[in-house]
């Protein structure tokens, strides 16, 4: 029976991927030091990618261009072109597809595939990773690197840990070489574990990984109530879990298709909304909703865009203005700063009862994972994921900001739709 067969499952990631794109479209910066940036005509421009012999020079992605050309003053700069991007990662999906129907992208230059029921056509694991490794070389000029596991949290730490790291770019973890491998691992390597888990399990003089896989589950949802208070058991299993390998979720096919130009929810809320602060409940609410969205595909919005319409449509009132952020982001703290500007400057103060909120202008967040503008950034983005896998795990209505619970909240009644009716 398939149900009681191990699966396995890859994580297939693109190195560097928008410089590997454009080193592929230009043959002759093949060995030259080449990075993707923002806009090459300023200097302070941030760097989205750099390839392996610009790293090699010390530029790392997303410093300021000024500083990247002191240290390699012949770096060349090209401009992203987000639409090429999205057209080689197609590409690719589909190489990925003739091998496996099971293939889902984590993010523009990451996927997972589930080859489970194909791999007795191909021998082994690595033998299946080398192939198709070496034909997506051949046919797109890029350099993929594959994590294998018997699960997605296994692969994307293979791939992230060792594959990344060792000459071939295939690495494979299993349940037998976890006590050698994963567990020795420091905990800040887990997936998801942010800085800010990290020093909390520091503080509870977990270390390792392997340190936290061995704390009894019930130990340490009581070690994390101290510090987190009652509802932090679900994020204790969650981290325990992922610790111990445990990982049941399926490769979902088809996530995305093509990029979208916008992600955006619009809401009718029940009654009239007339003061800011209820307005800016709702605002937060369907910002983060956005933002998870954009987050699960591995998108950042550059343009933030607000809606807001009275209840009489005969008479229409409200406005509908956007914003173009100083950078793309994911972050719904962020987008929801800028939310609430355009909010503050275009609400005529009469009562609104439709709301809507969408990003645009949409980049990867897989090159761009942290700004030197803001230091906060990779702390909230580590959180945010975090906070987006146990809602997908156990509904949005597990983690509400406190806000929510304010009588204006919607996000806990919408939680409990689908498509507007109740489940
Ligand atoms: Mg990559």
């Amino acid at each position: 029976m398939a149900g009681t067969r191990e699966r396995v499952i890859m994580l297939a990631d693109c190195q560097s991927f928008y410089a590997s794109v454009e080193k592929a479209e230009h043959p002759e910066y093949k060995d030259r030091p080449l990075a993707v940036a923002g806009d090459p005509e300023r200097r302070s421009g941030i760097i989205l990618a750099a390839c392996p012999i610009a790293k090699r020079r010390g530029v790392t992605t997303a410093e300021r261009l000024g500083d990247a050309l002191a240290k390699c003053p012949e770096l060349i700069i090209v401009q992203p072109r987000m639409a090429l991007y999205i057209d080689i990662s197609l590409m690719i999906t589909r190489i990925y597809q003739s091998y496996t129907d099971l293939v889902e992208p984590y993010s523009i230059d990451e996927q997972f595939l589930d080859v489970t029921g194909s791999l007795h056509l191909y021998g082994s694991a690595e033998e299946l990773a080398a192939l198709i490794q070496a034909r997506i070389q051949a046919e797109t000029g890029i350099y993929t690197r594959f994590g294998i596991g018997p699960n997605k949290i296994l692969a994307k730490t293979a791939c992230d840990n060792y594959a990344k790291k060792n000459g071939t770019g295939i690495y494979v973890l299993t349940p037998d070489n976890l006590s050698s491998t994963l567990w020795t691992l420091p905990v800040s390597k887990m997936f998801m574990a942010g800085s800010r888990m990290t020093r909390h399990f520091n503080a509870m003089g977990i270390e390792t990984i392997g340190q936290l896989a061995a704390t009894p589950l019930e130990k340490l949802k009581t070690l994390m109530r101290r510090k987190f208070g009652r509802n932090s058991d679900i994020n204790a299993e969650l981290y325990w879990r992922i610790a111990n390998g445990i990982d049941d979720s399926p490769v979902t096919p088809g996530t995305h298709e093509t990029a979208p130009q916008t992600i955006g929810h619009m809401m009718t809320l029940p009654r009239d909304y007339a003061t800011l602060s209820e307005i800016k409940t709702v605002l937060l609410e369907l910002t983060e909703l956005v933002c998870q969205r954009c987050r699960s595909k591995g998108y950042m919005g550059h343009v933030v865009s607000v809606a807001c319409m009275g209840a009489d449509f005969d008479r229409p009132t409200g406005f509908s203005r956007q914003m173009k952020m100083d950078d793309p982001t994911n972050v719904t703290n962020q987008a929801y700063r800028a939310a609430v500007q355009l909010l503050q400057r275009h609400w005529d103060g009469l009562p609104v009862r439709k709301i809507g909120v969408s990003l645009s202008q949409f980049s990867s967040d897989g090159e761009y994972q942290l700004s030197l503008f803001d230091r906060n950034r990779e702390k909230w983005m580590a959180l945010e994921r975090a906070t987006d896998a146990i809602k997908l795990k156990y509904g949005d209505a597990s983690i509400l900001r406190a806000v929510s619970a304010t009588e204006a909240g919607q996000a806990r009644d919408r939680s409990k739709k689908i498509g507007g009716h109740y489940k």
